[in-house]
């Protein structure tokens, strides 16, 4: 069959093993561009949030290039990601396309559609050998994330402009690629390698700040203005709070119907005093992480939203009291289709002048 997968930050380091891998022709979505978002904002409701957007116009760009079948992950919960995939199926069928929609996710009874999605995906290999790729493309995500956070710390060092960028760029058509745990680990050696070379340790970073807010805007680039490398090239080095090992590891790990994750547990301890219950997607993890930046002497935070997310928008009016309890600067950022880059850059240049003043004041001062 022919299967596309939405993109995501770099989450094509998975494509070849959980689709070409497992004997399915892979149709790669274009990099999410203009276009994308032009063609998803045109053919949503409008009240939709902006990654339901943009995963449309990947899925559209998709199905051009002749994709029969469409990968989404799916959910329960109380936010609208978990009814995302079942709105983009119905318009993209209104739209007039014939494919199928593979909804991954953790079943609430219907075991007969996971058995049979399942069974699609495996494609008739055995399920040992479904398993082993599965694994692997577990532990390519593991990698990256890794590698995401390193190259975090060596951009704003780095000797050259872009080194870190293009070292980082490399390693994942490298991990793309990998077929085994051990070509993996010679993969992170050797990028790590490349990553001590291109840093300059004499550098010193001023500041330093978390970034926290919706999980598909934090990870996606295109969708956040290449926030991180903005920061990379302001000189700051970027926490990033939110990755797909939090967000899937529980299930990956079989912990969902236990106590949840210990790192989770921790997150809902911070956020308590100020936020006791999940007000779905990352709301409560959002304040949480704000609060844990501050313990782990952070100079503040930037808090990533799509405009009409509600669990951000609970989480960003929280954030202000957060912010005068603990001393620490937050700066929200809405996204939708109509947000102005320029603007944009003004602000965050804005609030990285500050997050230094503040920085030398302190070193003054003591
Ligand atoms: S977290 Fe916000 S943006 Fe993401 S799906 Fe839920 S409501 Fe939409």
């Amino acid at each position: 069959m022919k299967l596309a997968l939405p993109r995501m930050g770099n989450i094509e380091v998975v494509y070849d093993t959980l689709i070409t891998d497992m004997g399915h022709e892979l149709i790669e979505p274009p990099p999410t561009s203009k276009r994308t978002l032009d063609l998803g904002v045109r053919y949503s409701p409008e009240y939709c949030c902006l990654p339901l957007k943009i995963v449309l116009g990947n899925f559209i760009e998709a199905l051009e290039l002749g994709a029969e079948g469409l990968i989404m992950a799916g959910g329960w919960g109380p936010c609208r990601f978990g009814y995302y995939a079942q709105v983009q199926r119905d318009v993209l069928l209104d739209l007039g396309y014939k494919f199928k929609m593979i909804i991954v996710e953790i079943p609430r009874g219907n075991w007969k559609t996971f058995r049979e999605n399942a069974n699609l995906l495996r494609n008739g290999k055995s399920w040992f050998y479904m398993i082993s790729q599965y694994r692997l493309a577990w532990q390519k995500i593991l990698l990256m994330e890794r590698l995401e956070q390193k190259v975090l710390v060596v951009r704003p060092r780095e000797k050259t402009r872009g080194a870190a960028s293009l070292a980082f760029k490399e390693s994942i058509s490298k991990i793309r690629k990998a077929k085994d745990l051990d070509t993996l680990k010679k993969i992170e050696q050797e990028t790590l390698e490349i990553f001590n070379d291109i840093t300059d340790l004499q550098k010193k970073i001023l500041i330093k700040v978390a970034l926290v807010g919706e999980f598909y805007i934090s990870l996606e680039p295109f969708s956040n203005f290449h926030l991180e490398e903005k920061l990379g090239y302001l000189g700051v080095e970027v926490v990033r709070k939110n990755s797909i090992e939090a967000w899937i590891g529980p299930i990956v790990k079989l912990k969902i119907f236990k106590d949840s994750f210990k790192e989770e547990k921790d997150i809902e301890e911070a956020a308590y005093p100020y936020i006791a219950h999940s007000v779905g997607g990352e709301g409560q993890i959002t304040v949480g992480n704000v609060v844990l930046a501050h313990e782990e002497g952070l100079d503040g935070a930037i808090q990533v939203i799509p405009f009409t997310c509600m669990p951000e928008v609970v989480a960003e009016t929280i954030l202000k009291k957060v912010s005068e309890d603990l001393n620490i600067p937050t700066l929200t950022l809405i996204y939708d289709e109509q947000t102005g880059e320029e603007g944009f850059n003004t602000r965050l240049e804005a609030f990285i002048d500050l997050l230094k003043k503040r920085r030398k004041k302190a070193v003054v001062l003591s």
